[in-house]
């Protein structure tokens, strides 16, 4: 197993029935659980599922773990899951991503008997900090932000600006200034895995509302993310996707690739299931905010032919925020 170059996907989800599912088979576990969700390539295609049951097994892969919060009293009103905290692992190295609230990673940390290295966050917002200090305190955790939120990441160790390579137990990130929703909004591209951490910059099958850039900087933003590799895994920080496609729908419902991904997930969230992380390849073809030139999207709400990219975009944005 020490010669696995994929990616594995691992998630576990406190105090729910644990399940391993793989290409729409649900396999029963009484413990934690991992769900090998993108393509495995080369060697690693042919093993089984159950060898992707075990952390311990996967020692030069990055292992990315979708963590279940508990229901935060700001954001969750659904009583969904609709935050994740992300736990990254290799050889030992353990990080966080955003962690909105400090309980689930500490509870996920102890099942695993694991140690917190780092906690990395996006933004500022605190349904993504929340759990810094705590966290912080408690492991010694390193917190690596934005240098533009220096004053606004709690317990900020480490600044990092667009461009930046960060080192992750010998895995290379790259920092890539994202900004829109907030101005220090930042995404970690982790190329040796295909993976994305894009926070509330990219969601799937939206965005993030835009609160102190313009439409322009989140295009851009976008944009950069849409340069990357098709098959690249995007993990976003909530699970807004079931919503997010009853809009996209009702501005693009002639996208038939749209009608098969909205379906697939309304059952997985209907199996309790998450729909993070998406890949570059789906979003492209049926997120409304990348596809900001269709003249179907346009002809739904009235942006010229003519009018720029950014333009259609602030009119989707404002549309979805008004739905
Ligand atoms: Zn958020």
């Amino acid at each position: 197993m020490t010669d696995i170059k994929e990616r594995s996907v691992l998630c576990a989800l406190p105090d729910v029935r644990q399940i391993c599912f793989r290409k729409g088979l649900l396999y029963g576990f009484s413990r934690v659980f991992s769900i090998p969700l993108k393509t495995l390539r080369g060697a690693s295609r042919s093993l089984r599922v159950d060898q992707f049951c075990s952390v311990v097994n996967i020692s030069s892969s990055l292992m990315i773990e979708l963590v279940r919060g508990s229901i935060l009293p700001f954001y969750d009103l659904h009583g969904a899951i609709r935050s994740f905290v992300q736990l990254l692992k290799l050889r030992g190295t353990v990080g966080v991503v955003d962690p909105s609230e400090a309980a689930p990673v500490i509870d996920a940390l102890t099942k695993k008997n694991l140690n917190l290295t780092y906690i990395l966050n996006t933004h500022h917002h605190h349904d993504h900090t929340n759990g810094n200090t705590e966290l912080k305190e408690r492991y010694g955790a390193k917190v690596i932000g934005s240098d533009v939120d220096k004053e606004r990441i709690p317990g900020i160790d480490i600044y990092l600006s667009d461009g930046d390579k960060w080192m992750f137990a010998g895995h290379e990130v790259q920092i890539m200034a994202t900004p829109g929703v907030t101005q220090g909004h930042i995404s970690f591209y982790f190329p040796g895995s295909a993976a994305i951490f894009t926070g509330d910059t990219l969601f799937s099958l939206s965005c993030g509302k835009i609160y102190e850039g313009t439409p322009e900087q989140m295009l851009s933003s976008l944009k950069k993310i849409t340069s990357l590799s098709d098959d690249t895994s995007i993990y976003c920080g909530h699970e807004y996707t079931l919503d997010n496609s009853k809009f996209a729908l009702s501005i693009d419902p002639q996208n038939k690739e749209l009608q098969s991904y909205a379906s697939h997930v309304a059952q997985l969230r209907n199996k309790g299931l998450p729909t993070v992380p998406t890949t570059l390849k789906m979003e492209k073809a049926c997120n409304p905010f990348l596809r900001t030139w269709s003249m179907e999207i346009r002809r739904k709400l009235k942006v010229a032919a003519s009018a720029d990219d950014a333009e259609a975009l602030g009119v989707i944005r404002q549309a979805e925020d008004n739905f």
